[in-house]
């Protein structure tokens, strides 16, 4: 029998009825072996995250200020958890001892007790193995994650535990203080996990039933998307999807192990599966996703006679690297390069870039015009589909949507359209309109 790790968010342990279901869950399938909880999160809109809370617990004791107040609603957060379910087992001690540390700890140090509480109680809930990751997964001294020795760590210590808790989000530095990822960083805990044990899935339970095709505060009611691949959802999350952290898939794309999106809330509904590139394709024409972002740059530059004056690109890109800016886009013409920036790149030094661009290449003109907004429709669907691109700009047409830019790469997967920001939402809208319904 396959194994299988299951990661659960923040709000599928947010309280004792969600550890409830998380039991469940376990418990109904023997091939899940390991889990990896995140804290409790929100319960409802207006609470605090628990890992947010230890956060704050830290900011004021760093101040000298009182926490201990903050930390006693974060303790009887966990001892009202372990007391509706009869949990029998003596957190206070540990929870006493962690209150007191983090007066001289590290803000890592503060917020993996999160996890680490949460992990205590359902190994405890589960009558699995608790397994602490402070032993298994690494950083080195810079503080950067250590993959492949985290990875050979976590297969040596988890053959010895058929069924184990691993709390997410923290492991250790070569010292031995605790780390953290960033934020979210439970999906990569999980995702290591999973790579350790040569697990056949990675079901990461949160409380949606899988990632939406486009943004519902744009589209309503937009469709579930049943399948995509590794590289889909790159492209998609680059463009502004997010369920998942970027740096999760890494470990499980790299061992081939698919991952599943569920619901906790519905634990039937089949969720989202990200399968390995090229393990499916979409039916012919049918797009996966459309996700963008706003707040981008068009940096025009032309010059005649550009396409034969060897090194022009580098020298503009050169440009670009004198002032640590990265390029999200690069569509040329004859004569002209445009190249996209985030804004956020942008502030303050609009000026010296355009100067520094024109003392390298010697320009006719330069122009930098901003309020764009970038859309991408990714799916494999679209590859070697004669009339997506047509199909797409037609739809933008008849809505009333200038397109500033287009960019479809040779892999014709994802076609990208600039827009003005104005327009975004309507853009948006068109193209799932065009290609969904
Ligand atoms: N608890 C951490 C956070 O809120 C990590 C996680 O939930 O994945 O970011």
């Amino acid at each position: 029998m396959g194994i299988r790790v299951a990661k659960f968010g923040g709000s599928s342990l947010a309280d004792a009825g969600q550890f409830r279901k998380v039991r469940q869950i376990l418990l109904s399938d023997p091939s899940r072996r390991y889990a990896v909880p995140s804290a409790p999160g929100k319960r409802f809109s207006d609470d605090i995250k628990i890992t947010d809370m230890l956060y704050h617990c830290h900011r004021l004791a760093q101040r000298k200020q009182p926490y201990a107040e903050l930390f006693d609603q974060i303790a009887q957060r966990y001892l009202d958890i372990a007391r509706e379910l009869e949990i029998d087992y003596d957190l206070k001690p540990q929870l006493d001892e962690a209150c007191d540390l983090i007066r001289t700890g590290s803000p890592d140090y503060a917020a993996s007790r999160g996890e680490y509480f949460s992990g205590l109680l359902l190994a405890k809930y589960l009558g699995w193995d608790f397994v602490d990751p402070i032993d298994m997964i690494k950083f080195d001294r810079q503080g950067v994650f250590a993959s492949e020795w985290s990875n050979q760590v976590v297969a040596d210590t988890l053959k010895d535990h058929e069924y184990a808790v691993i709390p997410g989000f923290y492991g250790s530095l070569p010292n031995g203080e605790v780390r953290t990822f960033s934020r979210g960083g439970s999906d990569i805990t999980g995702a290591v996990v999973a790579r350790g044990v040569g697990a056949e899935l990675y079901e990461n339970w949160t409380d949606v039933s899988g990632f939406l095709m486009a943004d519902p505060r744009i589209v309503k009611n937009p469709k579930r998307i049943a399948q995509l691949t590794y590289r889909e959802l790159r492209e998609l999350s680059y463009m502004g999807a997010t369920v998942l952290h970027e740096d999760s898939v890494f470990p499980v794309r790299k061992a081939g192990i698919p991952t599943n999106i569920k619901n906790t809330n519905c634990p039937d509904d089949p969720g989202t599966m990200i399968v390995m590139d090229g393990t499916e394709s979409k039916p012919l024409g049918q797009i996966t996703g459309i996700a963008g972002h706003k707040n981008f740059s068009l940096l025009s530059i032309e010059k005649a006679m550009m396409n034969s004056e060897i090194g022009f690109g580098r020298r503009v890109l050169q440009a670009l690297e004198d002032f640590g800016v990265s390029f999200e886009h690069l569509p040329t013409g004859i004569d002209t390069m445009t190249v996209i920036l985030p804004d956020a790149d942008l502030v303050e030094r609009k000026e010296q870039i355009i100067q520094r661009i024109e003392e390298y290449t010697h320009p006719d003109s330069v122009e930098l015009t901003s309020g764009l907004a970038l859309i991408a429709t990714v799916g494999h669907g679209m590859v070697r589909q004669p009339g997506s691109a047509a199909k797409l700009s037609g739809a933008l047409a008849r809505a009333g949507v200038n397109v500033r830019m287009i960019d479809q790469g040779s892999s014709e997967f994802n076609i990208i359209v600039g827009v003005d920001i104005p327009e975004f939402e309507r853009a948006v809208q068109a193209i799932y309109n065009a290609f969904v319904e």
